[in-house]
């Protein structure tokens, strides 16, 4: 383009000059036609004056563009780096000045009063947002482009350069983006405030529905979550955990004798109590009614006995508290602990309320350890409550309470991992496979499971056992299947439980089954218990040792044992060596 407009100047100042020439050639022959040939010296003179004049017309056209040249590339090299800044760091703030240019406050004679931009250099009405020129208001752009086409000041800078135009357009447009900008950091900000105060809401929210609303403890939901939580970390880590029930005693009475309301109050006090206690390191909620969850991590349950103990004594103060006589508020506690009474969640929670239900029945207001049942004395329909609370327990669980009761029994102390082993030794020579290996094993562990419901005072009797209490320890086996009847894992074993006192002879109980009419593990089980038994001292024999024992199996077989599990079992016991296992446990 600039390339053909100078080819274009260059052309007419060719043209003009030719014409000149041609203008003077005509001229000089009329002339010498004329008046003769006698002018050389006017020819002298007027030829270079006329090619002096047409030079300088050309010399100051090409000043001209010389000039508007420079400025042009003064007008790039301006606009690259203000672009340049822009972009890289995303500030509108930058404007293209032309310093000859009067700022408007300066033409319009304005005062400091009229303008608030007096005083600044540069500065232009357009240029000056949300405020006045001359005493008026102004938006912003309130002078913007449409309306420049009226001002001098604008004018004037336009006629004077048309890059000026170009760079007081650029000026708007940045005025239009930073505009944009502005707008969108405020809509950010304001998007911020809201999503802000929609968290702080949601938040609240979810406070709201893990939160119990008469104590203001976690809930039951919350717990269950929390719990499990809890129960990986300690897994993780190896560490111990502890989760303590409670439930209040007669708490129907308070309210059947005192009113809802105040057994509400009552709630609440206890709700108090147990945050005060728990504090930071540990965790409670209410798990329903009138029960209250606390878990302690890191903690072993003799801790959690104690800390339970003294929430057991701060509860009396309730009473003072609420206005309540004397003997309205007590609590029972149920503790269990991981690893020893549990292996997950669930367990867990079957363990403590377990321990709760033992709690109650040992006379309520006091503190019970699911692995500690020696004095508790379940009653006729206390099986079916433990029944209940032991369906959601792991197998884990189910040994822990069998352990529990088989410390409690003076006649099952001896080794009992040596005898599980024997089992499996006998199981593998009846060709049983892997997993009825595993059953008659845990058989050995779980089939006194049934005592939970013999009086401890029964099982630890030095002395001989009358009839009644014979007639109570008997009812074992069937305690034990009941209390584990519906669960999947171990439905293979629960025979073996159920008929572990049947006689070979067919004199035993609980159905004097006969022979081969009793299942081949209650049979293994039988003679395993025997014989455990009889390293034991007993009412009415001392402890035997493992030798003399085998003997008075051998003497048994054909009566009370099958005489050839009898001799698979010595043979067993021979082999590997748990003779003398037993022997040391
Ligand atoms: P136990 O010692 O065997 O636990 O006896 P208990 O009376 O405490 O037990 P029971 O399960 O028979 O009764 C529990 C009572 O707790 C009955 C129920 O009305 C009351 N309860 C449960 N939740 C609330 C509650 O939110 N407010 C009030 N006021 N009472 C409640
Ligand atoms: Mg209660
Ligand atoms: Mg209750």
């Amino acid at each position: 383009m600039k390339t053909s407009v100078t080819r274009t100047r260059a052309f007419k100042y060719g043209i003009a000059g030719a014409a000149t020439g041609l203008v003077y050639a005509i001229f000089a022959f009329v002339v010498e036609e004329r008046f003769g040939s006698d002018y050389e010296v006017m020819h002298i003179v007027l030829a270079p004056i006329l090619a002096g004049i047409v030079a300088y017309v050309v010399g100051r056209e090409e000043d001209r563009i010389h000039q508007q040249s420079r400025m042009l590339s003064d007008a790039k090299k301006k606009f690259s780096a203000l672009t340049h800044d822009a972009i890289t760091q995303r500030d509108w703030n930058v404007s293209f000045h032309d310093p000859a240019i009067p700022t408007c406050w300066k033409a319009k004679n304005c005062t400091a009063e009229d303008c608030p931009s007096f005083g600044k250099e540069h500065m232009r009405c357009w240029l000056v947002a949300g405020t006045y020129c001359r005493g008026e208001v102004q938006g912003r752009f309130a002078q913007k482009l449409g309306d420049c086409a009226k001002c001098e000041v604008y004018k004037a800078s336009i006629e004077r350069d048309p890059i000026n135009e170009i760079g007081e357009n650029f000026n708007s447009l940045m005025w239009a983006l930073r505009e944009k900008e502005d707008m969108l950091s405020e809509t950010n900000d304001e998007l911020q405030k809201q999503y802000g105060e929609l968290e702080l809401m949601h938040k609240q929210a979810r406070e709201m529905a893990d939160t119990d609303m008469l104590t203001g403890l976690k809930n039951h939901g919350h717990f269950q979550q929390h719990l499990k939580w809890e129960v990986e970390r300690a897994q993780r880590y190896g560490r111990p955990l502890t989760l303590i029930m409670l439930d209040l005693d007669y708490f129907k009475a308070v309210n059947d004798q005192f009113g809802h309301q105040k057994g509400d109050e009552v709630l609440q006090w206890i709700g108090k109590i147990i945050r005060q206690e728990v504090n930071s390191n540990g965790y409670a909620a209410r798990y329903g009614g009138e029960e209250f969850v606390l878990v302690l991590p890191d903690s072993t349950a003799q801790t959690a006995m104690v800390v339970a103990d003294k929430l057991r004594l701060k509860v009396k103060t309730v009473e003072a508290e609420t206005g309540l006589p004397s003997g309205f508020v007590a609590c029972s506690f149920g503790v269990a602990d991981l690893p020893h009474c549990a292996s997950d969640a669930d367990s867990l929670i079957s363990a403590a309320d377990s321990a709760l239900l033992f709690a109650k029945r040992k006379g309520r207001n006091r503190v019970s350890y699911f692995c500690d049942l020696a004095d508790t004395e379940l009653r006729e329909g206390d099986f079916d409550r433990l029944h209940s609370r032991l369906e959601g327990a792991s197998l884990q669980t189910i040994r822990a309470l069998a352990e529990a009761v088989d410390a409690s029994d003076a006649y099952s102390q001896a080794n009992t991992s040596s005898m599980a082993k024997v089992a499996i030794a006998i199981a593998e020579r009846l060709g049983m496979d892997q997993e009825q290996a595993d059953a008659l094993a845990l058989a050995t562990r779980l089939h006194d499971i049934g005592k939970v419901g013999v009086p401890g005072s029964i099982l630890r009797k030095k002395e001989k056992l009358s009839q009644e209490e014979l007639a109570i320890v008997q009812q074992h086996p069937e305690i034990g299947q009941r209390l584990l009847k519906e669960m999947e894992q171990i439905q293979e074993l629960i025979q073996a439980i159920l008929y572990h006192h049947e006689r070979w002879d067919g004199n035993g109980y609980p159905e004097r089954l006969k022979g081969q009419e009793i299942p081949v593990m209650a049979r293994v089980v039988g003679i395993i218990d025997s014989y455990r038994a009889m390293l034991c001292d007993r009412p009415y024999s001392k402890a035997l040792s493992p030798a003399h024992a085998l003997e008075e199996l051998r003497k048994g077989a054909g009566t009370q044992f099958d005489p050839q599990l009898v001799g698979l079992f010595i043979e067993v016991t021979r082999e590997t060596g748990e003779l003398e296992l037993s022997q040391a446990g």
